[in-house]
């Protein structure tokens, strides 16, 4: 495209965000600035910057793409709330009033339940599995065609690994504890919960805290050691449930219009898949690290770990399922994706167990 058709293009698609200026450099620089001109895009997040790690992706990826294209290719990042409140950045992006956004596809499964698959499901892929189906199991591509229909396309952005399952006032024995417990719970989680019998809340972040302080909710799940200990569920509720089986290995994702990404110079392309490759890795390592050190602290302060009874784990696994069989037979899309998700998940779990579980149960320490 000739660059004065791409700049033509760019400024009357101006409202999807991507912004191009330094347009009178051409003339003085010649034709490598048209494979390199200056590009701004608008990112909005669905976090806040005091969660430094789902946030700090967030810079991270503008970071590196800024160092990766000369300074020419600069993302602007917004936390939840500055642009679009954290549960719109999909249809922000979608209707290109920015150009990425950064959240959990899972929070959008009203818009399309597969999103799920983008992020976690309970008693699938962990933190490791999830990485490996999307990039080498088929993953990406199947994810791709669902965010195709809403004109878009999705890239991996890190993960926490396998989140806790939450901090409980009181301690639950068994699967009678659950009944009428009201607990903060989001996506396919709280639908399994709601099916055990749970009363499922729904709260945006900044009210969680709150309405477990007034006794509003029972029981909150938030993420793990490093996000739960800054909010100080801690000071209200002792109990703290492990596994989070909800969410054995949640991933972020970038989400980005397809008409921003269409305009973008290839050299800009690989520097954003490059920059968000290298933010999939870093989260996960950064909340590897954080997290021991997190839960020695709650420790210390008397946090009482806890382990779900063997009847809520059965029952949560049974529930889980029947629901995705229910899904798959209502939704031709959801199937195709189910189908091949469990396959993965059947091979990739074998060769776990043989391989990284029957190390981990001869050489890490009980709980
Ligand atoms: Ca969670």
């Amino acid at each position: 495209m000739k660059r004065r058709e791409f700049v033509k293009k760019a400024a009357v698609g101006a409202v999807a965000g991507g912004v191009l200026t330094g347009c009178g450099r051409a003339a003085v620089e010649g034709p490598a600035v048209q494979t390199r001109p200056s590009v701004r895009w608008n990112l909005a997040s669905s976090f806040g910057p005091s969660l430094d790690v789902l946030y700090g992706a967030c810079t991270l990826l503008s970071r590196r793409v800024s160092e990766l294209t000369d300074g020419r290719f600069q993302i602007r990042v917004y936390a939840a709330g500055e642009v679009v409140p954290p549960l719109q950045v999909m249809d922000a992006v979608q209707q290109g009033t920015v150009d990425v956004g950064q959240s959990a596809s899972y929070y959008f499964v009203g818009k399309n339940p597969a999103l799920a698959f983008d992020t976690t499901i309970p008693f699938g892929l962990t933190g490791r599995q999830q990485v490996s189906w999307m990039y080498h199991g088929g993953g990406l591509e199947l994810m791709r065609e669902v965010f195709a229909d809403f004109n878009m396309l999705n890239f991996p952005g890190g993960g926490t690994g396998a989140q806790m399952g939450g901090w409980f006032r009181n301690e639950i024995h068994s699967m009678q504890d659950l009944r009428g417990l009201r607990m903060r719970i989001p996506a396919m989680g709280g639908e399994v919960m709601s099916r055990m019998g749970v009363s499922v809340q729904v709260l945006s972040g900044a009210d969680v805290f709150p309405a477990l302080e007034r006794g509003v909710i029972d029981a909150v799940e938030w993420v793990g050691p490093h996000d739960d200990e800054k909010l100080g569920f801690h000071r209200i509720a002792r109990y703290y449930y492990y596994p989070g089986w909800w969410e054995p290995g949640a991933m972020l994702s970038f989400m980005v219009n397809r008409r921003a990404w269409d305009r973008l110079p290839d050299l800009y392309k690989t520097a954003f898949e490059i920059a968000s490759a290298e933010v999939s890795q870093d989260m996960l390592a950064s909340y590897d690290e954080k997290n021991p050190a997190a839960l020695k602290r709650l420790l210390q302060e008397g946090t009482r770990l806890r382990a779900f009874s063997k009847d809520i784990m059965e029952e949560g696994e049974r529930v889980t399922r029947a629901r995705l069989e229910e899904l798959a037979a209502r939704d031709q899309g959801f199937e195709k994706i189910y189908t091949a998700w469990k396959q993965f998940k059947q091979d990739s779990f074998h060769w776990f167990a043989v391989a990284e579980q029957s190390f981990m149960n001869a050489a890490f320490p009980e709980v």
